[in-house]
């Protein structure tokens, strides 16, 4: 092996010694890790592809039918929803990670493995602008989720499963020994194609008699494809039934949380429902003057679905249908707002990134200082948004959470055993956070919506 620039030999040796400790006692594990990789890959495929021919059609029917006016606002107000609720979500992660302290107690109760190299915060920003314009459509349907910060993770796992260890941190190398990882192997540039897709309805929104053909052509597509949807959703409760139960025969991955691992999820589990049940209810109802549970009621389907499939992206079609016809959102809100709320606004994985980060430099026994409690807050809401609307994708960009502020980037292995669990919580939360923004948003843009109705000579817009 291969010593990293500027890393302490003594340290390496020792770290060398507790990696083999580690890896014999997890060898089992990460076989059974990288079985359900795979399933992952199979299940990933399904949910890539209905992902990215619903988020295109979806977006641009309900941008095409928007003026430029009103879809200006509106994306002012749903971002500073998006940006006032991720805030308030890492807070809570942070008060609950400093007031339970999770962390604390012996750190020989985890295997701890060698540091690898780190990564900058300014990498992780730059794959996010380039993220936002690929190069063209087809590659950001197609192609994995490729960053410097999922490569990291890539080390980590590869450590893990007992074959190669990587001390060089050559971006190269990593990419020769790679193996899946779950939440990057089949992401898709989800950012890229809803920027893509908002510009394209905005563009045929706005050429009035001239796009009509076109626009009509998308309506037409997406009911077909909603129906379709329609149907499917007959079965969902049976797929999700069994997608469930498959985790819970899996269960003695759970024998690990004792201890600092218990609580750390009792910790998460806590912040995340103090989010759910009362601030996002809460907001809803100063705001909108309504009943914020008949509203939760109305999107039971969608958050169960968030819970089967870990994934905010894959739940979109039934958080749509829960919206628009449970609901009664405005069709020109939920096109607007969720396909981007689901790829850029996860309160659930901001409170999550904040909070783990702070557990895992307790568990190493770092004193933080105010001042990088802060940088974890600033990181874990840019890596929430970072983070793409699919299984554990919020693991991934933890890399820069945790690198902000020098902590050891391996040491995401320490929680990997309860990822999948809490993954489906913080989704849940994700799910919740956009579909209540839909709400709002509606709330605070009726005005320019009913002038709109009124331009387009139709009182009420029913496509
Ligand atoms: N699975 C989450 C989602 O789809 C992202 C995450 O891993 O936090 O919303």
């Amino acid at each position: 092996m291969t010593q990293s620039n500027g890393e302490n030999p003594q340290r390496s040796r020792s770290g060398l010694h507790q990696i083999r400790a580690g890896i014999q006692s997890r060898s089992l594990l990460a076989k059974k890790r990288v079985e359900n990789i795979k399933k992952d890959e199979v299940k990933g495929f399904f949910m890539k592809n209905a992902f990215v021919i619903l988020t295109i059609i979806a977006v641009i029917t309900g941008i095409a039918s928007l003026d430029r006016r009103a879809s200006g606002r509106m994306g002012v107000r749903a971002v500073i929803y998006y940006t006032t609720t991720t805030v308030i979500a890492v807070f809570i992660g942070i008060v609950m990670v400093l007031i339970i302290h999770p962390g604390k107690g012996s750190k020989d109760e985890f295997t701890k493995q060698q540091q690898i190299e780190q990564v900058s915060p300014a990498d992780a920003f730059l794959d996010l602008i380039r993220n936002m314009f690929p190069p063209n459509l087809v590659d950001a349907c197609t192609k994995q989720f490729k960053t410097h910060y999922a490569k990291r993770v890539i080390h980590v796992t590869v450590t893990v499963n007992d074959t190669i260890f990587l001390q060089n941190g050559s971006q190269q190398t990593a990419q020769e020994e790679m193996i899946p990882v779950p939440g990057s192997v089949n992401g898709i540039n989800a950012l890229g194609l809803v920027v893509f897709s908002l510009c394209f309805g905005l563009i045929i929104g706005n050429m009035r008699e001239q796009g009509q053909p076109l626009r009509d052509f998308f309506d037409c597509l997406n009911e077909a494809i909603m129906r379709l949807v329609a149907i499917i959703m007959w079965y969902a409760p049976v797929g999700i039934l069994f997608l469930i139960a498959g985790k819970i025969v899996e269960m003695d991955d759970i024998s690990a949380m004792g201890g600092q691992l218990g609580m750390y999820t009792v910790t998460v589990i806590s912040g995340l429902l103090i989010h759910a049940i009362i601030v996002l209810p809460t907001l809803y109802f100063i705001i909108t003057r309504k009943n914020p549970f008949l509203f939760i009621a109305g999107l039971l389907q969608a958050l169960v679905t968030a819970l089967g499939t870990s994934s905010s992206s894959a739940t979109l079609p039934i958080t749509f249908k829960c919206l628009e016809e449970n609901n009664k959102v405005d069709k020109r809100v939920t096109r607007f707002v969720l396909p981007v709320g689901a790829t850029i606004n996860m309160d659930g994985t901001a409170l999550y990134e904040a909070l783990a980060a702070i557990f895992i430099a307790q568990v190493n026994d770092y004193d933080l200082n105010f001042g990088q409690i802060l940088t974890i807050s600033i990181t874990a809401t840019a890596a929430s948004i970072g983070a793409a609307g699919i299984p554990q994708a919020g693991l991934v960009t933890m890399i820069i959470v945790l690198t902000s502020v020098g902590l050891p980037t391996d040491d995401i292995s320490l929680i990997i055993a309860v990822d999948w669990f809490l993954d489906r919580l913080r989704t849940t939360t994700n799910v919740l956070g956009d579909s209540i923004g839909a709400g709002i948003v509606e709330h605070l843009s009726r005005h320019e919506l009913r002038v709109n109705d009124l331009e387009l000579g139709n009182q009420t817009v029913d496509q």
